[in-house]
């Protein structure tokens, strides 16, 4: 499968005419056949609103999964709420994506008190309820010990990680071939994450994704500098700092 988003269109489309239906974390029992779309957000904010409108004009429903405790984007800031709450309003869901390696090793209930503490924090962030986790890059301990959150749905419980069929685009790669998977109706209950951050318009290889991405950084640094200090290109001139061909 390319990593575009006709693709994912695609990809919806087939999942429709082999009578899957789109269900969240809720409500997948009212469906004999039935998909959960998951989108862990890593990296990018903006790719993932991209992605929330393209589903919205497919018409389906997602969850979109929030790290509270990553250096790549601000939950707090005003523009990255604009943009979760934009999701939002597009119909998709917004829950917490847990990073376990942002805290010392701990038991199981203190896995679980970190999450609500962070599920609070966005809760409150957002000004709505959030009730599904996900887990960021999970230990083997963490997927083994189907743990049970109080007032959330795990995506990573033995529901949903082991009685669903899992598929997943991982680092641009997707472990088993997703849509053979879905035409062989072997499956009542498929279980979809795709990270938004590898689709476009048009396929490309990894390196131009990661290389824009980091690129990118530079510039967004220069405009936020601009709204912090006087005159900024009086200090550093734009046109000198950024050479697209780097
Ligand atoms: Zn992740």
């Amino acid at each position: 499968m390319e990593f575009t988003y006709r693709a994912y269109e695609a990809l919806v489309v087939l999942l429709r005419e082999q009578g899957y239906t789109v269900q969240n974390y809720r409500t997948w029992e009212d469906s004999a056949r039935c998909v959960i779309l998951r989108h862990d957000i890593d990296t990018d904010l903006a790719q993932a609103v991209r992605f929330a409108e393209l589903e919205a004009e497919v018409g389906v429903r997602s969850t979109y999964f929030v790290l509270l405790r990553t250096d790549f984007y601000n939950p707090a800031s005003k523009q990255s709420l604009e943009k979760l709450r934009h999701i939002q309003a597009l119909g998709h869901e917004i829950g917490l994506h847990f990073d376990e390696k942002a805290y010392p090793d701990g038991a199981p209930e203190e896995t679980v008190a970190r999450i609500l503490h962070e599920r609070d924090v966005l809760a409150s962030l957002l000004g709505t309820a959030v009730t599904t986790v996900s887990m960021h890059r999970p230990s083997k301990e963490t997927l083994e010990a189907d743990l049970k959150i109080p007032g959330m749905v795990n995506s990573y419980g033995k529901t949903f990680f082991h009685d669903f069929k899992y598929l997943s685009d991982s680092r641009r790669r997707w472990r088993e071939p997703v849509e053979e998977i879905i035409k062989s109706g072997e499956y009542d209950r498929l279980h979809i994450l795709t990270h938004a951050f590898w689709y476009h318009e048009k396929d490309e290889p990894i390196e131009t994704t990661v290389g824009r991405f980091v690129r990118s950084a530079n510039r967004e640094r220069y405009m936020q500098m601009m709204e912090n200090i006087t005159n900024l290109p009086a200090i550093l001139k734009e046109d000198e700092l950024f050479n697209e061909n780097l």
